[in-house]
């Protein structure tokens, strides 16, 4: 837990950023108590097979990340550590607390990888050293907070996710059920879920673009939000400041092109024995694990498995391309992310310019302030 300095700026801005999330994170840790003590029933199941196990990754994977993002603990790994307690504690309160219900190593387990697959994306979240990159991440950031300050746009989000993957699951649930007498609940409930995700993304580009102008328009702050319009930046674009005292860089109010990175330079970041190593993995997470316990009947942990293998390579592939991308950007006033025409001889005035060839935007600055000051969690 961090105490907040009233007369810092910054932190003040960071404590009204965490809030919605913290809300966020008790209103579902009380909804998960609740749904995970309710009584059972006492009547044998009908045949109806249910994605317990898959709904238990969601939801501890869930609660772990939404604990991360209440930014009351900055160690991912204290997060997960609690987060694993807190499954299977409510786990084995079960059968202390609830008529019908009984602790399930099973559902335990689901939770826990759910929990891990969580925290292996929230080690990816570190910032970037070079200040160019790490503001472009922070500008992103910045948007998504500004965005969440409102809780209108919460509703808006959380209904363009549940009602879709609601609604899916159970007319697939009840079709296969109904018409072809078999039971594929963890698949339905996953084509509801990635349902839910693509229409949630939809509904955030829908909500971005005013979001996204105020920060070219406005130039705030990504520290602490005060207007950086009028603020006076030197010939290379670097500044800071007036308010908190964090460094600026002109670049940070414009999107600059994302690198695009061949597939085979990101499969080599870790040279042939870390490609060798993430093959394994996949081939133990995706089809090895997953058959096995298909075969011994554990549907519900055979999809827990496959969906931490994806999660986890998902992450691994994340944070290779943030390593490449450090190594591209740190080029990016030598030669243009997009087309790689040398622009080394071409003007940056006030630290940003455009590639003659192809007119992308590029951002140089001087690396020595870089380091100077950096803010963000770690
Ligand atoms: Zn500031
Ligand atoms: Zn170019």
């Amino acid at each position: 837990m961090t105490r907040i300095d009233l007369s810092d700026p910054a932190a003040i801005r960071r404590e009204g950023a965490a809030w919605p999330w913290r809300i966020a994170f008790l209103l579902f840790g009380v909804f998960l108590l609740i749904a995970t003590h309710w009584p059972g029933s006492d009547q044998p199941s009908s045949g109806h097979e249910s994605p317990d196990k898959l709904l238990h990754f969601l939801c501890f994977g869930g609660l772990a990340f939404l604990l991360w993002m209440t930014d009351w603990i900055r160690r991912f790994w204290i997060v997960s550590i609690l987060a694993i307690g807190f499954t299977i504690l409510d786990e084995l309160t079960q059968s202390f607390f609830s008529i019908n219900r009984e602790a399930s190593g099973a559902d335990i387990a689901a939770g826990i990888l759910g929990v891990l697959t969580a925290s292996a994306w929230m080690s990816t979240f570190n910032s970037a050293e070079q200040l160019v990159t790490r503001q472009q991440d922070r500008r992103l950031h910045y948007i998504l907070d500004e965005m969440l300050a409102r809780p209108a746009n919460w509703f808006l989000l959380g209904a363009a996710f549940a009602l879709p993957m609601v609604l899916l699951f159970v007319v697939i649930y009840f079709l296969t059920w109904n018409f072809l007498g078999f039971s594929i609940s963890n698949i339905a409930l996953t084509i509801g879920v990635v349902a839910g995700m693509a229409v949630a993304l939809g509904m955030l580009l829908r909500l971005a673009p005013p979001f996204i102008e105020s920060v070219e328009v406005n130039h705030p702050c990504f520290d602490c939000g005060a207007s950086l319009v009028d603020l006076e930046l030197d010939e290379h674009g670097h500044g800071h400041c007036t308010s908190c005292g964090h460094p600026v860089h002109a670049s940070q109010w414009h999107q600059l092109p994302a690198p695009n990175i061949p597939v085979s330079v990101l499969l080599s970041t870790d040279g042939p024995l870390g490609f060798a190593c993430m093959l394994c993995y996949l081939v133990l997470a995706i089809i090895a694990g997953p058959l096995l316990l298909l075969a011994s009947g554990h549907a519900g942990l055979a999809t827990a498995i496959f969906y931490t293998g994806i999660g986890i390579a998902g992450a691994m592939f994340w944070q290779w391309y943030r390593i490449q991308r450090t190594v591209i950007l740190n080029q990016g006033g030598d030669r243009c992310i997009r087309c790689s025409v040398d622009i080394a001889a071409i003007e940056a005035e006030g630290g940003i310019g455009h590639c003659p060839n192809c007119k992308a935007i590029f951002a140089r600055s001087r690396s020595s302030v870089d380091d100077e000051q950096n803010s963000d969690r770690t």
